[in-house]
């Protein structure tokens, strides 16, 4: 038996389920574990086209929702400090109206994953429109919009880790060398 890696990602999870991550990793079967439930990448790769896919899920689920201004992948969003993606409000008086400006921003290793992944993160985020926090009200609303929500997340953190341990994106549209931090 090795050592046991860490796995920040999964923290909140039953030890078992940890365990079995643990196991896949020891064996080097994580990333083929991935990618035999998750064949292939979405192909959304511009602003414009996940602006179009964020408004057709909101248009579909949360139409009564404030606007959304600006949507877009963002290179500087780490999703170290669990952040996977981010959304802002500004709000201005315009006339005798205060207009609230809504932004999403996901974090650009999602332009490499699978339509299920691309689908929990655009769900988290558009839920935040009703709900600030992590709630149980924020939780009903992204399993109305994606039933298998809490498994999408899951999934999507167990790539996390991978992606923490080996900096291989595995869907990616060309193969990008592995990165490893230099400071
Ligand atoms: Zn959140």
């Amino acid at each position: 038996m090795g050592t046991p890696h860490p796995l920040p990602f999964l923290r909140a999870y039953p030890e078992t389920v940890q365990l079995q991550v643990q196991a896949l990793i020891q064996q080097e079967r994580l990333a083929s574990w991935l990618l035999s439930r998750y064949p292939k990448a979405h192909g959304i790769r511009t602003d414009g086209a996940l602006y179009a896919y964020v408004m057709a899920l909101k248009n579909e689920y949360m139409r009564h929702a404030d606007g959304i201004s600006k949507v877009a992948f963002d290179s500087k969003i780490h999703v170290v400090n669990h952040a996977l993606g981010m959304h802002s409000t500004i709000s201005r008086v315009q006339g005798s109206k205060l207009k609230s400006k809504h932004e999403i921003k996901l974090a650009a290793m999602f332009k490499d994953t699978p339509p299920e992944f691309l689908r929990m993160i655009t769900v988290h985020e558009l839920a935040h429109l009703r709900w600030r926090d992590h709630d149980r009200a924020f939780y009903q609303l992204c399993e109305h919009m994606a039933p298998d929500y809490h498994q999408l997340e899951f999934d999507v953190r167990v790539y996390l880790t991978h992606l923490e341990l080996t900096g291989q994106r595995l869907w990616a549209a060309s193969p990008t060398p592995p990165q490893h931090p230099t400071a």
